[in-house]
């Protein structure tokens, strides 16, 4: 009987693996001997990075979305149909329709995704960018926007770790090219006593926003918002007044991960090494829906499915395995709209920011496009 793997997620982690392992195993699934299903909820694949320069009017959305079905082999099957239970006793994921897909091996990959309600007043008062609709609805916003106090303020945990420095330093290029910093005051809200999760990233950060004359208050955990006064309130007693509120709220993993009993607020207990769901060694959790201490970026699922795909395939093909991951993740970090830093860092080396250049800002605008070739596994 052919080897059955189910792959729940057709974001960046879940479409990069599954691709991997059709040319890994290119063989057996054209023998018959391995069949590939992918279970997702769209049909359409988002490059999510892109909600930043949706933002700022820089791409329209058709140029940061695709279907699903055009990225992947012709080998995979696409189911676009929710996963709502995902039962690993009897190594089986329940979808919404009421189909059930038996698995030797399971690729969880959910992702994660913005929870503004839990923080009451936020979702009324503040704009977003990490979904395509909110980042229309800021761009729009800002269009309108004629001064005052920008507040963005970033609660824990969330994806792209860098992305709340990006868009600070892109708003301070937005409003200097319209001539308006002289009406505008930037105010950064951070939750721990530093601007970034990653120290030396926090370090680099500083001076630029001292150079720019970007507020900042540490220390400052959004508790609620008072959308009709203006006003965004901290667990910490700070009560800051906005015109103009942006943030990147919360995040949780799919609701489908909690509803399956595999982990709190849909996060997954992942071995850092062997990227094994605890001790089921034929299931595998990829991206930002583990519990691994680490940035939960593209980058990362993309290093997490190549070790993933590779440990499938010899699974299968020689009966064991012994790749493992190193924790490697890596970023261009926007540090306007003409440069860009670069990080990369891994669990033994910790990231070194290295000076913004034009060049880095090329390469991450020259990424934003070959992301499509890195979704088909070609890069
Ligand atoms: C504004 C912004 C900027 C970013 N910038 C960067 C950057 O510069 N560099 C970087 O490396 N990363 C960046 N990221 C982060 C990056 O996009 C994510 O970390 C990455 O997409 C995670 O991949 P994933 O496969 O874990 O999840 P996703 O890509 O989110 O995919 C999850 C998939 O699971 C599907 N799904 C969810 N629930 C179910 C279900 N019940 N059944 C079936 N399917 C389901 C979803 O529809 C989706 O297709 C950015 C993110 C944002 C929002």
């Amino acid at each position: 009987m052919a080897k059955r793997i189910v792959i729940v997620g057709g974001g960046a982690g879940g479409t990069i693996t599954a691709n991997l392992l059709a040319r890994n195993l290119h063989h057996e699934l054209t023998t018959g001997q391995v069949v590939i299903n992918m279970i997702t909820n769209t049909p359409d694949h988002v490059y999510q990075p892109g909600f930043l320069y949706i933002v700022f009017d820089k791409v329209r959305s058709e140029e940061i979305v695709r279907k699903q079905r055009d990225l992947l082999d012709s080998h995979i099957n696409l189911f676009v149909d929710p996963a709502t239970k995902i039962d690993r006793e009897h190594n089986v994921v329940h979808t919404q329709s009421g189909k059930e897909y038996p698995y030797d091996f399971l690729v969880v990959a959910t992702g994660s995704r913005i929870v503004p309600e839990t923080i009451p007043g936020l979702a009324e008062g503040g704009h977003f960018f990490y979904t395509l609709e909110s980042a229309k609805k800021l761009r729009d916003a800002l269009k309108d926007f004629e001064g005052g106090k920008v507040v963005i303020s970033v609660g824990v945990p969330h994806k792209c770790p860098v992305a709340p420095l990006e868009i600070t330093f892109m708003l301070y290029d937005y409003f200097k090219h319209k001539d308006m910093l002289d009406k505008v005051e930037l105010q950064y809200t951070y939750p721990i006593n530093r601007l970034h999760a990653l120290e030396p990233v926090a370090n680099w950060a500083l001076p630029q926003f001292e150079g720019k004359g970007i507020k900042y208050e540490v220390l400052f955990n959004m508790e609620e918002v008072d959308p009709v006064k203006k006003v965004l309130k901290s667990m910490e007693g700070v009560e800051m007044k906005y015109d103009l509120l942006i943030t990147v709220p919360p995040h949780k993993g799919a609701p489908v991960i909690e509803d399956s009993g595999m982990g709190k607020n849909g996060w997954v207990a992942t071995n850092k090494q062997t990227l094994n769901n605890e001790s089921y060694t034929n299931v595998y959790i990829c991206g930002d829906t583990t519990d691994i201490p680490i940035s939960k970026a593209g980058s990362t699922a993309h290093f997490e499915a190549d070790v993933i795909a590779e440990r499938i395939s010899s699974q299968i093909q020689e009966g064991s395995t012994s790749t493992r991951y190193d924790g490697k993740v890596v970023c261009f970090v926007e540090t306007g709209f003409d440069e860009a830093t670069y990080v990369w860092f891994n669990y033994k080396n910790p990231p070194k920011p290295t000076p913004p250049s034009k060049m880095l800002h090329w390469m991450k605008l020259g990424y934003n496009r070959l992301y499509w070739l890195s979704a088909k596994g070609v890069l």
